[in-house]
């Protein structure tokens, strides 16, 4: 049988990817983390002068993507583009909204599918992402989809950006989360919408810790 499998759905700033880094090197599993990868191929579309709506060439580039992911001896995973590391680059705000727009071209994600299923390796995997549990791995046993306010949402991520020393406003960033949200909720392929059977978690007055510890007691009623 396929290895044990845990998704983690929500949108940005849900504290998913926190969730989903720290469940891995708990369990000491495999880590999808599925967003970078479209985030590599919105960096790899703007340095190859592919248009973000050229969903022919955008295909091509998403199934020849020369993407790694490696984990550095202080347990944090870097990413890398064509051999560059791109782990900090790619975290911006303009690459987030980049990603979301080749994410919502139906070749671009079938071009990726395959690649995302590959992770699934023994012991196990924790994949985070928007439609890990809907459509990359429809039979994982468990499914969780992290939620919390677009005001909450927007507070977490201006003091991550600010903590970095980047220039934004909570107001900014609040209108950015809701046109994201609203892109990956309504598209027509894979949107953003909890899997059948998850649990839904409302993370919005819950810390990382008590996120954490409830998504082990369902891994333990499970097993
Ligand atoms: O999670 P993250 O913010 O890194 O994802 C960036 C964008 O990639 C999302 O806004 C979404 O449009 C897209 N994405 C997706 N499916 C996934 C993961 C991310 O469409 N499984």
């Amino acid at each position: 049988s396929l290895p044990a499998v845990i998704t983690i759905d929500g949108p940005s700033g849900s504290g998913k990817g926190t969730v989903a880094g720290l469940l891995a090197s708990h369990l000491q599993w495999h880590l999808l983390d599925s967003g970078a990868i479209y985030r590599v191929l919105a960096l790899a579309a703007v340095q190859h002068d592919v248009a973000l709506d050229d969903e022919a060439q955008l295909e091509q580039l998403a199934t020849a993507l020369d993407v790694q992911f490696i984990v550095n001896e202080d347990h944090k995973q870097l990413i890398f583009l064509e051999g560059n590391d791109v782990t900090d680059k790619i975290r911006t705000e303009t690459i987030g909204a980049q990603a979301s727009q080749v994410a919502a071209l139906p070749a671009v994600r079938a071009g990726l599918l395959r690649r995302q299923q590959s992770f699934r390796q023994v012991p196990g995997l924790i994949a985070d992402g928007r439609d890990m549990g809907t459509v990359v791995f429809p039979d994982a046993p468990l499914k969780i989809f992290l939620t919390a306010s677009a005001e909450e949402r927007a507070r977490r991520r201006y003091f991550q950006l600010k903590e970095k020393g980047e220039a934004v406003t909570l107001a900014s960033l609040l209108e950015e989360i809701r046109a994201r949200d609203e892109r990956d909720m309504n598209r027509t392929i894979a949107p953003l919408k909890p899997a059948e059977g998850a649990v839904v978690l409302d993370s919005t007055t819950m810390t990382i810790e008590q996120v954490l510890e409830r998504i082990l007691s369902e891994v333990a009623v499970r097993s």
